[in-house]
Parts: C-alpha cells; structure tokens; sequence
C-alpha cells in the first residue's frame, strides 16, 4: 500500500511500500506527514523530547531525594536538597530551556541539513548501526568535555559563567543544566559536535541516532549530578564509567574530575590525583575506625567537611585572581 500523498505532497516518495515500514517508522512518517513543515517538525520534536527526558529522569531522584531510606546511598548525607531548593533550580533551568536552548533547537534542522544528516527520512537506522555511532559520541563529547570543562574553571571563565553551576556543592539530578546560558552553549557544543563532525565525515547519519545519543547523554549528566551512588550504579560493573560518585567529587571538592562519562581522561591527565588519596585515605581511616557505623559516618562526615573547606578556599583563590585581572585591565 502507498501512503496518501495528499498528505505530505512533498516530503516522501508516493510509490513508498508504507505498510513495510516498522510501527516507529510509521510514527516517525506521521509525525513528518503531520506537521507538513520538516524544520518546524524536527524543532518541536527536539525541544519536546528534550523536556520529557530531562524532567522525566529528575522525577525519580526527586522521589528518592524524599524517601529517607535512601540517604544510607547518598554521597553527601548531610546535604539533603530541599523542595523550596529543587523548586528554584527547576525555575532556572525552565528559564534557560525556553530562553537559550530552544531557539538553538529550532536551528538544528536547517544545520543537520547542511551537515547531510537524514531527518524526516524513512527507514531508520537499526540499532546495529547506531551502536557504534552513539559509543563513538559518548567518547567524543567526554574528552571535549574534559578540556572545555577544566577552561571554565580558569578565573574569569569561573567568575562569569562556571561559578553558578557550582552553586551546589551536593549536586541533585535537578542541577545538571543548572548553568549560565554561555556554559550551555560550550558543553553543548561538544555533545552535539561530535554527531554533526561524523556525518560530515562518513555521510551516514539519521537524527534518531542523535536522539538516541542525546537521550543517554541527559540520562548520563542527571545520575552524575544525583548525588547517589547505589550497589547497583553503573560504576560498579564498567569500572572506567565515571558516575555520581566521581562528579560528586568535583562539587564537593572544587577539584579535580573534570570529565563527563569516563574516567579514563582525567586518570591519563592526573586531574584526578586529590580524589583518588581522598577516597583511599578515607578508607584506610573508616578502616581504622573499626566496626561501628557511627564512628565511621563520623570519619567520613570530618573528611567532607576537609575537602569543602578546601575546595571553598579555592574557589576563593580562583575569583580573587579574576578579579585581580579585571582590576588590572582597568
Ligand atoms: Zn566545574
Ligand atoms: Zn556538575
């Protein structure tokens, strides 16, 4: 059966065999035949996928952060986000997606255009084909954001744009795009740079891999700023996956752990030195702090307070010498 080409006249091909296309494929052609405009399809779709996965992977770590039985998995026990916070945070980030990321959402087609990427074209690619294309932007976007990230905390990159997303020192699943707009446009850069560089490359490129790709990568920044790191976290089975345990680190601490999925990048650049003898002198002296868990969650809350009071020394360190640039260009 042919589709009726009444519909979308000029998108797709009317001797297309429309019952040989897979139940998403049909979804995806109806969602095109729909909207007749592809930059207008692909720009709402985006934005609205964007929305739903972000806010849709925060709901269950707002659901833990309330449910004291959790706090036993938490990195920092102590420092428990409160609703008023999580509130707050959202407002921000709701501001910054209708303000900054949609109106770059909406120029995403006409650019994937000009890179050759296929957007409102049936079939989709199987998942054998994205596999290694979503491994390959997962590799790309950590090492770019290794470098970018470890910029941005050069004093008046710090001072200007950085500063606010380390408004939490015990980050939540909330405050992973709790940044300056200018922060979410040089990390973007590396998330959707990668896909953009591959298809101009290999030519060989659908959008759904990018939504594939982008839905993993929301999925993988909320978990590392979630603030928990369970028995059964990702971490534990693929031991160079970073998680919330390493970027949790880089909140508290001020320091180190610059990259985003992995580990290996900041193990290869020794950024992760101070992390790596805090957490075995931590636990060499829980260790010697014998069995009771009272006395070690003690150790471990002396040694939080240790890193933070140093970690906001240099953050101290980093705004003066900004501000002693500023005052010297003046
Ligand atoms: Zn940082
Ligand atoms: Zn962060």
């Amino acid at each position: 059966m042919s589709y009726n080409s009444t519909v979308a006249p000029s998108l797709y091909d009317p001797s297309m065999d429309f019952d040989s296309l897979s139940w998403a494929e049909k979804q995806w052609f109806s969602w095109y035949s729909f909207i007749g405009n592809p930059v207008l399809a692909t720009g709402l779709m985006s934005f609205l996928m964007h929305e739903i996965v972000y806010f849709g992977r925060c709901i269950p770590w707002i659901i833990i952060d309330a449910i004291p039985y959790f706090r036993r998995w938490k990195l920092q026990p102590a420092k428990i986000p409160s609703p008023q916070e999580q509130w707050e945070c959202t407002k921000q980030v709701l501001f910054s997606h209708f303000m900054v990321e949609l109106p770059v959402i909406w120029l995403f087609h006409p650019m994937a255009e000009v890179f050759g990427m296929r957007t409102y074209e049936v079939p989709l690619p199987s998942l054998r084909e994205m596999a290694p294309q979503v491994a390959l932007f997962f590799v790309f976007e950590d090492m770019f954001h290794y470098f970018a990230h470890q910029a941005l905390h050069y004093g008046p990159m710090y001072k200007y744009i950085h500063k606010i997303h380390h408004k939490y020192s015990a980050p939540f699943g909330l405050a992973a795009e709790y940044a300056h707009p200018a922060e979410v446009a040089i990390l973007g850069t590396g998330t959707i740079a990668g896909p953009l560089l591959y298809c101009y490359f290999t030519g060989n490129l659908h959008i759904f891999t990018m939504y594939v790709w982008i839905t993993l990568r929301l999925f993988q920044a909320i978990d590392a700023h979630s603030g928990y790191d369970f028995p059964w976290s990702l971490q534990h089975f693929l031991p160079f996956w970073a998680g919330a345990e390493h970027h949790d680190f880089h909140h508290m601490a001020f320091t180190n752990n610059f990259s985003t999925s992995f580990r290996w990048c900041d193990y290869i650049g020794g950024t992760d030195d101070k992390y790596r003898a805090y957490a075995s002198r931590l636990k060499e002296a829980k260790k010697m702090a014998g069995s009771s868990k009272e006395k070690q969650a003690e150790v471990e809350r002396k040694f939080m307070a240790e890193a933070e009071a140093e970690g906001l020394r240099a953050e101290a360190e980093v705004i003066r010498s900004a501000t002693q640039k500023t005052t010297k260009v003046q």
